[in-house]
């Protein structure tokens, strides 16, 4: 079935009650037994609730999986993954990623005997060479957040393999319309569906996609022990959202492309990253495993300092200047002090993410438009 199909019907059967045609908003905590341990598969609702089950099926079928997965953030989602793992095992993750997933991993797991070895996985060897005995799990996130770096999942998926380890790809950015990770030979694949899936910045929710049985009765057994489920009408909102996750996407991919470029003709515009560039470093890998370049892209100005970065962060006007991303509407975000505050300075400046850099989540608007604002904001 071709994507547009696939995105529309994904996980939707009429309800056997009524004939509605959208999944209900199934607003209960517990369900009504016949008689003890009687029930219609459904017993309480931070086990089992009828629209999650609905949208965890669309989640499956988005990013062609047998199982998916819903939680309550994602962050909850990335939790629930680290939850797998015991103390003393070691987890490999890029040295440049989502901040809150790198805070997650310092600030509270390692507390729990997690290791987190950081390292550059757009080169396959660096994963390779920091596997060791203790090695449980890869977390990979491509392209990653904020500087648009490309890992090859295919090439770590063999590593992963080979040495019997987990790989996690956070799809976030990409979103299923643009690349599917267990097709490469991920085992899980993590989405903050708070950003495209869902799509219109209304709803806070992560999802898990998954092949292996025995991996998704662990994690549903640790999504329903831990609790951090979604409610039913923000699962409500993300099954709504990815009936056009292939329209938004296509326009996205179309938008990003022109500002990608119209910046890097700017003569006050410094670094773009945005892996479509033929010359940028990505551009191969991210051809091969993915089917466009998405509406995430950040840029420097010439002047790089945090000064004429925030006169362009607090002028534009079509931009709103917020964190998150994969809304409808444009975004303009400034990682070191927004999205990656969490990370330490030497840190974040060591893997290349500087005080001046500029994030843009662009949005489905005109694109003339978007161009219009940003050029009276660069000035
Ligand atoms: C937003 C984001 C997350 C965290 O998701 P929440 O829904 O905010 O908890 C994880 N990874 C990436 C790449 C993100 O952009």
């Amino acid at each position: 079935m071709k994507l547009a199909t696939k995105f529309i019907h994904a996980g939707a059967e009429p309800d056997p009650g009524t004939g509605a045609i959208m999944t209900p908003i199934f607003q209960t905590s517990t369900y009504v037994q016949e008689a003890p341990g009687k029930n219609k598969g459904y017993e309480y609702a931070r086990s089992q609730n009828p629209t999650r089950k609905a949208l965890e099926d669309a989640y499956a079928i988005i990013e062609n999986a047998k199982y998916g997965l819903a939680f309550g953030s994602g962050v909850a989602a990335t939790d629930a993954v680290i939850k797998l793992l015991n103390p003393g095992d070691e987890v490999i993750a890029a040295n440049d990623m989502y901040g809150g997933s790198y805070r997650l991993f310092s600030k509270v797991w390692e507390r729990y005997g997690i290791k987190f070895i950081y390292t550059d996985t757009t080169n396959a060897m660096n994963v390779k060479a920091a596997l060791t005995n203790n090695t449980k799990l890869i977390w990979l996130e491509t392209p990653t957040n904020p500087l648009m770096n490309i890992s090859d999942i295919a090439a770590i998926a063999a590593i992963s393999k080979a040495a019997n380890v987990l790989l996690c790809v956070d799809n976030t950015f990409a979103s299923p319309y643009l690349q599917n990770p267990l097709d490469l030979g991920a085992d899980i694949v993590m989405h903050s569906a708070t950003k495209y899936l869902s799509g219109h910045s209304d709803v806070i929710q992560g999802a898990l996609m998954m092949n292996d049985k025995e991996l998704r009765e662990k994690l549903y057994f640790i999504q329903k022990s831990c609790g951090a489920v979604p409610g039913p009408m923000d699962c409500f909102l993300i099954l709504r959202g990815i009936k056009t996750l292939h329209v938004r996407m296509k326009q996205h991919c179309e938008n990003g492309e022109k500002i990608a470029h119209w910046l890097r003709n700017h003569n006050k515009v410094g670094k773009v990253y945005w892996p479509g560039f033929t010359d940028n470093a990505g551009y191969a890998v991210a051809s091969k495993q993915m089917h466009g370049f998405g509406g995430m892209l950040s840029f420097e100005l010439k002047d790089n300092s945090i000064e004429a970065a925030n006169k362009v962060l607090s002028s534009t006007h079509l931009f709103s200047l917020a964190e998150s991303l994969g809304g409808v509407e444009s975004l303009i975000n400034h990682p070191a002090s927004m999205t990656h505050a969490s990370i330490p300075r030497e840190e974040r400046i060591k893997n290349g993410l500087g005080d001046g850099l500029i994030r843009l989540s662009v949005g489905i608007e005109d694109a003339d438009d978007l161009i219009e604002d940003l050029n009276n904001a660069i000035g």
